[in-house]
């Protein structure tokens, strides 16, 4: 008979997962996506769509027009609950079925947990949705007309750094051609213990590296702290000081998707043993951001982990040959592999960070700032978005 396997997340886990759990059972296998946006969005050019040098089109693929040519099954909507005694998941318009469910549903933005951070309800930016990135390319062209302080960096508990490294490094050199970096102060203002700790400890001479490139860009930093209020004009630091600002940009906390929330920890992330399978619920996987993993130690102000694109990639193809063994009466072959490949624009130029493991202590470890990794990040965006529209999800 055929199972049916529900996946739960359109963007990089959900659909690398459903394209390659059909390519590895096909006929043996119904394949439905379900998630809440239509669109793919391509979210590492998310920073180039704020600074202008990217339209939407640009970098957004249609997840129905991916999925149709492969047979399987795309739904637009949204998981309201998990039933796992009774496998199936209840959604806004419905309830489904399934033999095995794959969760990548990535982050929920907890604004609330700080007054006044929030894009739409709040006085901040963010950039994790295209309309987001959007409000923020409106925010930053406001700014160029009418200069003043910006803030670019992490709240307590966000467990994503790059891209606000690379906004630093992007509107410094931005300001600089126009000749207004003298106008516009420049903070960046992390939950991270020192700069370059990017929630992983770092990775090689990330600290030193970031250290001395901030101050010969003369951009200030605030490391280790936390924020308590967000105002129309100032941030207000925990412990008392404050930051004015006319365009601040904050990753907020980070917290599970509601709807899937109930199998996992306090704040919403599914642990999974090392098959990507819920402890209890073995039929249950889960990937990329809405998949708990514990930092290699606590930091002082609390920050988590990142799971990059590279590693949800990765995951998705592992859970789907597990799911694959699981059906053929095999053992499940693919362990946890999270390792980081990651390409950091830094303007003209660019820096490539590796870390194998992603947690410390390492086997390999290195970043190396070079002109190519920018012709390098800039190729790898064509073809991520070439191999997507095509539902290559075997390449690598
Ligand atoms: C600005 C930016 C730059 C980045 N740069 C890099 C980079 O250079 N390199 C790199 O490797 N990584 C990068 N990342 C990280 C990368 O984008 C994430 O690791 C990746 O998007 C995680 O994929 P995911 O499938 O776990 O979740 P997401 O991409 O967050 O996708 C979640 C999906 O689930 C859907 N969904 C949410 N809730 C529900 C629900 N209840 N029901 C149904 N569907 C739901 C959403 O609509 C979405 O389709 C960047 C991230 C950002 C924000």
């Amino acid at each position: 008979m055929k199972k049916k396997i529900v996946v739960a997340g359109g963007s990089f886990g959900g659909l690398t997962a459903a394209l390659e759990v059909k390519r590895l059972l096909g006929d043996k296998a119904d394949v439905i996506l379900i998630s809440s946006d239509k669109d793919f969005v391509f979210m590492p050019s998310l920073p180039w769509i704020i600074m202008g040098s990217r339209q939407p089109a640009d970098i957004t693929l249609r997840v129905a027009d991916i999925l149709k040519p492969k047979a399987i099954n795309f739904i637009h909507d949204t998981v309201k609950a998990v039933m796992p005694d009774e496998l199936k998941i209840q959604t806004e318009k419905g309830e489904y079925e399934y033999d095995y469910l794959i969760i990548s549903t990535g982050p929920h933005l907890s604004c609330d947990e700080i007054p006044g951070l929030s894009p739409e309800q709040g006085y901040t930016n963010c950039t994790f949705s295209m309309e987001q990135a959007l409000k923020s390319r409106g925010a930053w062209n406001k700014l160029l007309e009418n200069p003043g302080p910006i803030v670019l960096g992490s709240t307590q508990m966000a467990s994503c750094f790059g891209p606000y490294y690379e906004l630093v490094f992007e509107m410094d050199q931005e300001l600089r051609k126009r000749k207004m970096r003298h106008k516009v102060p420049i903070t960046y203002l992390t939950s991270e213990p020192y700069l370059g700790h990017m929630g992983v400890g770092g990775l090689g001479k990330s600290r030193r590296f970031m250290e001395d490139e901030f101050a010969a860009l003369d951009i200030q930093t605030v490391t280790n702290q936390s924020i308590d209020e967000i105002t129309p004009d100032e941030i207000r630091l925990a412990g008392g000081g404050k930051l004015p600002f006319k365009l601040a940009m904050l990753a907020p906390p980070f917290k599970g998707v509601q709807g899937v929330a109930s199998l996992g920890n306090p704040r919403g992330f599914i642990p999974t043993d090392n098959y990507y399978r819920h402890p209890k619920h073995s039929n249950i996987y889960t990937i990329g951001v809405a998949m708990a993993l514990a930092p290699a130690e606590p930091t002082p102000v609390p920050t988590g982990v990142p799971k990059t694109g590279f590693m949800t990639v990765k995951m998705a193809k592992a859970a789907a040959a597990n799911i694959a063994a699981d059906i053929r009466h095999l053992s499940p072959s693919r362990e946890k592999e999270l390792s980081v490949i990651c390409f950091m624009d830094m303007g003209k130029s660019a820096a490539l960070m590796v870390a194998e493991p992603i947690l410390p202590p390492r086997q390999k470890s290195f970043l190396k700032k070079a002109w190519w990794v920018k012709a390098a990040k800039i190729q790898f965006e064509k073809y991520f978005l070439w191999k997507m529209r095509h539902g290559y999800s075997q390449l690598p």
